[in-house]
């Protein structure tokens, strides 16, 4: 059984032929072969010892044809031949999945949608997304085991953010669902513990001191 992060990811997952990259042990692919709502799926993983399991447990389902996994970085592990239409990326960095989507952008060329899961630094996506001609179809949110996690859900097109939108989201910071206003008080909490520290150092860091009360206002006012 999958987790209820990657559950929620799979529930925006919509062409038939997938490519899952960081797929670890290919759950996500496993799940959504089983619920029969792909024909195809490429596990792509980089490190040997979850490729193997990924592997071994495709064989075991009996997917081994419907599955592929691959041992590649990034999206080296697709070719335009695949005609992939979905490609998900989850439970990374925002840094290295906007890595892996400029270092394989040749791979974009069939414009598959693109579901993304940052664990931190959501803006970094956001930004590569606009820069690649993505836009932002979607953008949900979930808690599990004590983290709140972003999913950020793309297609092909033109869009302009603002820099309220990069850095707090397009969607969420119009919905603002119960967990991203949760996220934010934390983000608030974060930002004042911060401050006791900078307001207790010897030297006085009237710079850091402002930017800090300067982001805490504007979480502040997001969050209204
Ligand atoms: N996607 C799964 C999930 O969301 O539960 C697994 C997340 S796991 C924390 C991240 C996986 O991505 C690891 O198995 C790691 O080896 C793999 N990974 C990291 N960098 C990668 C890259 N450049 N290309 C492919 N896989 C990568």
């Amino acid at each position: 059984m999958i987790n209820k992060r990657l559950e929620l990811v799979a529930t925006y997952v919509k062409g038939r032929r997938l490519a899952d990259i960081g797929s670890d042990h290919a759950y996500l692919p496993l799940y959504l072969v089983k619920n029969k709502r792909i024909d195809f799926a490429i596990a792509g993983e980089i490190v040997e010892g979850p490729y193997k399991i990924s592997q071994k447990n495709v064989a075991q389902e009996g997917f081994s044809k419907i599955i592929e996994c691959r041992k590649a970085a990034g999206l080296d592990a697709i070719s335009l031949d695949d005609n992939i239409e979905v490609i998900t990326i989850c439970g990374m960095g925002g840094k290295l999945i906007a890595e892996i989507l400029e270092n394989g952008k040749e791979k974009l060329k069939n414009k598959p949608s693109l579901i993304l899961q940052p664990n931190v630094g959501e803006n970094f996506v956001r930004i590569k997304l606009q820069e690649l001609g993505y836009k932002i179809d979607a953008e949900d949110i979930i808690e599990e085991d004590g983290h709140i996690y972003e999913i950020i859900v793309a297609s092909f097109g033109k869009m302009n953010l603002t820099e309220d939108e990069i850095n707090f989201g397009k969607f969420l910071t119009k919905e603002k669902p119960e967990l991203y206003i949760k996220k934010q008080n934390l983000e608030l909490e974060k930002i004042n513990y911060i401050l006791a520290q900078l307001k207790k150092s010897k030297n006085t860091q009237l710079e850091k001191i402002k930017v800090q009360k300067e982001k805490y206002k504007k979480i502040e006012a997001l969050i209204q």
